[in-house]
């Protein structure tokens, strides 16, 4: 991996920035840590897709732009930095891969341009009540009549999925085989009759998680990506491509340039933050440590491209490092607010009249503390990481 700076790069940020300038007001200024609201999102993607950048991260033979991992990351950081809305990760990330690599001509026709245009947002049916590590044991069942499926069940953590026009789900079609070869992988619209989707609202405030309900919904038979039965086969695959964007780079930045910001304006018995010893020593620590990451995530993006074996264990290390430094940071925001940061103030994206004292200051800052708990968990919990790890690299 070659960490020298890239003289071309700079050229690159310049193009971003010039974009992001022109962008409309309403399209900046807001950074977040969950996905923003689904209009945001689908205007945000509406302007990318007109720029030519409505897929950052593919291939160009796939539609995308082509960009080099150092590229992805300079764009992301731009995007952070001036605070855009966030992108359907789920598609980005999740999905797309998976449609360039098994859907049919007329599945990508159906869903690539709509979804690309910023007319579908997605979310993501894995996880159900007793199987979230041990996913392979799903039991929401997909039975055959005719030229659909019938599916009955019950997902849990959808993400999203009471803002989503479609869902990519998992499920059983098979009881008789080894568990992993009974799974399938469905395209399902929302609006499907017999999807239920009730709300879990989380301890940050937020409704962005849900429990979703299928009870006899009928989805079309072509609308099974892969063959029957190849389900765990594509899920390790689209697992497999997320892990240099787990330590969510941009938002590790942001934090931390929060933080400078705070060192230089809140002050302790008149004497700035920056100016305490032991303030500044946490500082620098979890600055060298960001540092690190840095490094770690262009490496694991690198190898990630190239579909080098090495890219797992140490895509592992980087989502338990990543996500670590996700919540030492945002807690290292609340104590750094001092008396605010005892406040719970309401969430950012809710439009509340509410002044509290330090509202200005402190607000989303305790919302984003409490949602990291949950970074550790989700995208495969830090446990099953070590676990991972220590079977590739030790053979365990
Ligand atoms: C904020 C958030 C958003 C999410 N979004 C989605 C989504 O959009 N779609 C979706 O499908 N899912 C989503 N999830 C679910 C997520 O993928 C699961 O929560 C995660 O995989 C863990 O599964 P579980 O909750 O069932 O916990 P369990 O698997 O039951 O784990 C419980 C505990 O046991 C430990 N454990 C389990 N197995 C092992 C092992 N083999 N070795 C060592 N320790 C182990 C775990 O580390 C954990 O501490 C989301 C979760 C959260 C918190």
């Amino acid at each position: 991996m070659d960490f020298n700076p890239d003289l071309g790069l700079e050229a690159f940020r310049q193009e971003v920035r010039e974009f992001l300038q022109q962008l409309p007001k309403e399209l900046t200024g807001r950074p977040r840590s969950t996905r923003s609201a689904p209009a945001d999102v689908k205007r945000w993607q509406k302007n990318l897709h007109a720029r030519g950048w409505g897929a950052p991260y593919w291939a160009e033979a796939d539609g995308g732009t082509g960009w080099s991992v150092q590229q992805m990351l300079a764009f992301d950081e731009e995007c952070a930095a001036i605070g855009t809305p966030t992108q359907d990760g789920f598609l980005h990330k999740l999905l797309g891969p998976v449609l360039n690599e098994f859907a049919t001509p007329e599945q990508k026709a159906q869903h690539l341009p709509a979804s690309l245009a910023g007319e579908r947002l997605w979310c993501q049916g894995f996880s159900e009540p007793g199987s979230g590590s041990d996913l392979a044991s799903l039991r929401t069942r997909a039975e055959l009549d005719g030229d659909h499926y019938v599916v009955n069940g019950q997902k849990i953590w959808t993400s999203y999925a009471h803002e989503s026009d479609w869902i990519f789900l998992l499920v059983r079609t098979d009881t008789n085989v080894k568990k992993q070869a009974g799974i399938s992988f469905l395209l399902v619209d929302m609006k499907t009759p017999g999807i239920t989707v009730r709300p879990i609202r989380s301890i940050d405030d937020f409704h962005h998680l849900n429990e979703t309900f299928f009870d006899n919904v009928r989805v079309p038979v072509g609308n099974r990506v892969g063959e029957e039965g190849q389900g765990w086969t594509i899920t390790k695959f689209l697992l497999n491509n997320e892990h240099a964007s787990t330590a969510e780079l941009p938002s590790l930045k942001r934090y931390l340039r929060e933080i400078h910001r705070l060192a230089d304006t809140q002050r302790v018995d008149g004497e700035r933050l920056r100016e305490r010893p032991e303030f500044a020593l946490k500082l620098a620590r979890l600055e060298a440590e960001l540092l690190a990451i840095d490094m770690m995530v262009q490496r694991v993006a690198a190898l990630e491209m190239q579909h080098h074996p090495d890219a797992l264990p140490l895509g592992s290390m980087l989502k338990i490092r990543g996500t670590e430094l996700q919540q030492k940071l945002t807690e290292f925001h609340v104590e750094a607010l001092g008396d605010c940061g005892a406040v719970a103030y309401p969430h950012p994206e809710l439009d509340t009249e509410v002044q509290l004292p330090g509202q200005e200051v402190g607000r989303g800052f305790a919302n984003d503390m409490f949602f990291r708990r949950a970074s550790t968990i989700y995208g495969g919990t830090s446990e099953v990481q070590r676990g991972i790890i220590a079977r590739l690299l030790f053979q365990l």
